[in-house]
């Protein structure tokens, strides 16, 4: 057992003990017993000065499981995201092939044969079914994201029937309670945004399941990186601004039309956020995010990081920056994802052109989040994790752990009224314990960020080097510590 004494809960300041059974750790980082091993047997920890929060969740990761598995899998992106202290993630539908709820009609097509290999005949039910598929046991819990068109392709909506039996809440039948840990929560192309010729389906697609829209909302035919005095210097060709903004106000009309909420993937422009606000003011149903680099770089970056700061949407200008995080404290943005999108230091090194989109997040997003946003004098600690753990959990459609409300339903109620609670996991109900996903946060630390000590297969991020505050120490699933490094 592992006891954190004095453990801070991080809404209600009420200092408690907390007892996680740790017999059944995953996997640890930094042992801290005698013998350098594991936390084993019995562990107390002075926690004065941790806090206690809901686990974070991200509603937008890309762990390219079938089809891309050297840049990342699901045993390395589920630990990525456990050490940065997530217990939850949605997995976005641009596998290889595309999750788009399609049985695989050709086995010889890029990524198929893992899928077949391992019994299924579509990512949806073949990611269903990893864990017991490959005889592993996944850290965190995940969601699953639909694709909006069949192949991701664009050109053809996604069939409702193909799909409908792995939503949350229907049954027909067919499921079993393995299934239903891995619901489809939501549509999106990611990737790219909905193309104009299906919008009508897809916006009824939405409207039909009841689920959110996510729209990667960024289109451009042309250009590497954001159009500036940096494209000009580089000489690489410029995406405009408003390539963001087409795309957003476009699905601002949708969704006062259709009544669909809309959920505007890493919004990177000040000219985006003026029309997230506005929509929002007026009560349509949309909701955003940004991502860590949108609120820390701007297009600058390039020309220290080079293509660990090519993604899409590009990184902005320094106004734009400013903008994101003025977004952030006034209340536009929703919530924070990170977007974490392995590739290999082999890819990146292809140049501006060639170089593909994107840059791992998982393990450095608290950090950096804390140091630029909290440090940053811009929002509290609290208000941190409301947009790390609390929305996005909610956007999944998940009630994010109530760690006052498990006290109140877990504690003994024949302690004195004064006394110190106790949060003891080993002896919650088991109904709860299934909902349970805690962090343990250490908000003072000061790290250095280093990714050949990531988790993820991937190390493409521009953060290297980078010291922050602010970090992970513990990930709790149910009972079970999934990730220490107490
Ligand atoms: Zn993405």
């Amino acid at each position: 057992m592992l006891t954190l004494r004095n453990i801070k809960v991080w809404d209600t300041d009420e200092i408690i003990d907390l007892k996680v059974p740790a017999d059944g750790t995953l996997f640890e980082d930094g042992a801290r017993g005698a013998d350098g091993s594991a936390v084993s047997g019995d562990v107390e920890i002075d926690a004065t000065g941790l806090t206690l929060a809901p686990g974070f969740a991200d509603p937008h990761v890309h762990f390219r499981d079938p089809g891309q598995t050297y840049k990342e899998s699901m045993v390395s992106g589920c630990a990525a995201a456990a050490s940065g202290g997530y217990t939850d993630v949605l997995i976005m539908p641009n596998t290889v092939p595309a999750m788009d709820g399609e049985t695989i009609a050709d086995p010889g097509a890029p990524g198929a044969r893992e899928v077949l290999d391992a019994g299924y005949d579509s990512v949806i039910d073949y990611l269903q079914h990893y864990g017991a598929a490959h005889d592993v046991t996944l850290p965190v819990r995940y969601d699953l994201c639909v694709c909006a068109s069949k192949g991701r392709a664009g050109r053809e909506a996604t069939d409702l029937e193909h799909w409908r039996r792995y939503m949350p809440g229907v049954d027909d039948g067919s499921k079993d309670t393995y299934q239903l840990a891995h619901p489809v929560t939501a549509i999106s192309d990611d990737g790219s945004a909905v193309t104009p010729e299906i919008l009508d389906d897809v916006f009824a697609l939405a409207k039909a399941s009841g689920l959110t829209l996510i729209e990667h909302c960024e289109h451009h035919d042309t250009g590497a990186v954001n159009e500036g005095p940096v494209s000009r210097e580089l000489n690489v060709p410029g995406i405009p601004e408003d390539t963001e903004l087409k795309v957003v106000a476009r699905d601002i009309a949708k969704a006062r039309e259709t009544g669909v909420h809309v959920h505007f993937q890493h919004v990177s422009t000040a000219i985006s956020f003026e029309a997230i606000r506005a929509a929002k003011a007026e009560g349509l149903p949309i909701t955003c995010e940004t991502a860590p680099h949108y609120l820390a770089l701007s297009d600058e970056a390039l020309l220290e990081y080079g293509t660990l700061a090519k993604m899409n949407p590009p990184l902005r200008s320094e106004a734009d920056r400013k903008a994101t995080v003025a977004a952030i404290a006034d209340g536009t943005v929703d919530l924070l994802a990170t977007d974490h999108a392995p590739h290999t230091m082999e890819e990146k090194a292809l140049g501006f052109l060639e170089a593909p989109n994107g840059i791992i997040g998982l393990e450095c997003a608290y950090g950096v989040c804390h140091s630029r946003l909290v440090d940053g004098g811009f929002i509290s600690d609290k208000r941190l994790i409301e947009l790390m753990s609390v929305e996005p959990m909610r956007l999944m459609g998940h009630e994010p752990t109530d760690v006052t409300a498990l006290l109140d339903r877990e504690t003994d109620a024949s302690q004195e009224p004064d006394a110190k609670r106790v949060l003891d996991l080993s002896a919650v109900r088991d109904e709860t314990a299934d909902g349970i996903g805690l962090v343990v946060l250490d908000t003072a630390a000061e790290w250095t960020v280093d990714p050949e000590r990531f988790h993820s297969k991937a190390r493409n991020t521009p953060f290297g080097g980078w010291k922050v505050t602010g970090l992970p120490l513990a990930t709790i699933i149910g009972r079970n510590l999934a990730f220490s490094r107490l």
